[in-house]
């Protein structure tokens, strides 16, 4: 163990070496959030941009016109959590929903919406510089034949477990950037095979993501004509997620449910580095406020943003330095370190953290499967234990604290990927999942 871990209580540590799943609460909740140029206007911003890249979205993937371009999911009531997923728990109501963002076209997951607003961004700002457009215009032109010429002569790189390095891959090879990925040793092969079939550059990497991320940097660094999508640093990609929320908002809208103080909105996302599930919670609480109440799906092995919330410093506190080897079959949440943009705004906005142990996951993911007919990946089926824990015996006093009753709340639970995903490798997922699902349900 580092000295970096004496920021943590004894307890604590000795709870998260074992391994066992467990519900952390954010003591600082509801603190002053720092300083910061990620202003609701910001989000707007970014929201706009997308707004004015639907046309170019329908243009270079056909794919995307039936959702005229929208980086968009749909909000799916989970027809069977009263009967099947969530027996356990008295709900009066149909109050469950799956935010299904595995569903997201393109890149197969939640990072279509953050990766995707960076590089349209840093497209839209290399082409204002090269005078081939004006700000606020549809950006349709980035598609023309002179920016096509224009993004060529750039590089745009990335350090990824996977799901980052397609978003951010696919997009900049599509929009006529030379790509790079750098990828950690758990990227799985198909996800390197697909960015290769695009044309896209991947660099193996013998360490984890930080290190991938690392390696990705130092090159940038050489090339003054390549842009690095930091994933740990990046406010464009955070503020692409954060743009989701008021879609989510008119969805919810749409299922009549209505969010206030007394009827709570209650959301479950699965967390690796934290910047998309940081952005989404951010973007939430600029429109809900106190209404809102979010909390992160983390692996036993890799609960980063709970050990940095919980040391409560502004030095990085890492997994690794309480002896715990981030490794889980959950690859985007195989992240060791959160994130130094995101975890001062959770320090003060995310309710709490729950872990997951790995065969919970298969056990979700073959469950989603069998009874509401969804496919998603481990990482993805991080989530789904939320509802579970927020109506446990250790949620108790927090519920009495915030003055919720959980039976008037909606409950989203955010699925990140999955629809890329080869099916013999689904199949194998199935396959472990019924096998845990069996042992444990049988008695
Ligand atoms: C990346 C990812 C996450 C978590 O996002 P972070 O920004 O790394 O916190 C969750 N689920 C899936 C499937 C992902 O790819």
């Amino acid at each position: 163990m580092s000295e970096n871990s004496a920021m943590l209580a004894p307890d604590l540590i000795e709870q998260l070496q074992q391994k066992t799943a467990m519900l952390w609460f954010n003591p600082n909740l509801g603190g002053e959030l720092p300083p910061t140029e990620l202003t609701a206007t910001a989000i707007q911003v970014a929201q706009e941009r997308l707004q004015r890249s639907q046309a170019l979205l329908c243009h270079l993937f056909p794919e995307l016109i039936e959702h005229q371009g929208m980086i968009e999911s749909a909000l799916l009531p989970l027809n069977q959590a009263e009967q099947k997923l969530f027996p356990q728990l008295e709900l009066s109501t149909q109050a469950i929903y799956l935010k299904a963002d595995h569903e997201l076209a393109i890149a197969g997951s939640i990072k279509a919406r953050g990766g995707f607003h960076e590089v349209i961004a840093i497209s839209e700002k290399i082409a204002i510089e090269h005078q081939l457009m004006a700000a606020d215009q549809d950006l349709i032109r980035l598609a023309s034949p002179q920016a096509k010429i224009l993004f060529s002569e750039y590089t745009i790189s990335v350090g990824s477990t996977g799901n980052l390095g397609l978003s951010i891959g696919i997009m900049a090879a599509a929009l006529g950037f030379k790509a790079v990925v750098h990828m950690s040793v758990e990227a799985k092969q198909w996800k390197k095979q697909r960015l290769r079939d695009r044309g896209v550059e991947v660099i193996e990497h013998r360490g984890d993501y930080a290190a991938a991320v690392a390696g990705g940097r130092a090159e940038a660094k050489r090339n003054p004509k390549c842009h690095f999508v930091d994933d740990e640093q990046s406010a464009l990609l955070f503020l692409g997620y954060a743009a989701c929320a008021e879609y989510l908002a008119t969805q919810l809208k749409q299922q009549q449910r209505v969010i206030d103080r007394e009827h709570p909105l209650m959301i479950y996302i699965p967390s690796g580095v934290g910047g998309a599930p940081g952005g989404i919670c951010y973007g939430l609480k600029a429109i809900f406020g106190d209404a809102v109440h979010c909390f992160f799906a983390e692996p036993v092995a890799s609960p980063c943003m709970l050990v940095q919330l919980a040391a409560d410093t502004d030095q990085p506190v890492s997994v690794y330095d309480i002896g715990l080897d981030n490794k889980t079959e959950a690859d985007g949440l195989a992240v060791g370190l959160a994130s130094s943009l995101v975890s001062p705004f959770m320090r003060a906005q995310l309710s709490g953290v729950f872990t997951v142990e790995d065969p919970q996951l298969y056990d979700n993911l073959y469950q989603l499967k069998q009874f509401e007919n969804i496919e998603v990946e481990p990482s993805a089926a991080a989530a789904l234990q939320g509802p579970v824990w927020i109506n446990s015996a250790e949620a108790k006093a927090y519920l009495a604290a915030q003055q919720v009753d959980i039976q008037k709340a909606t409950h989203v639970i955010w699925s990140t990927g999955g629809c890329l995903v080869p099916q013999q490798e689904m199949q194998k997922f199935q396959k472990l999942g019924q096998d845990i699902y069996l042992s444990q349900h049988s008695h």
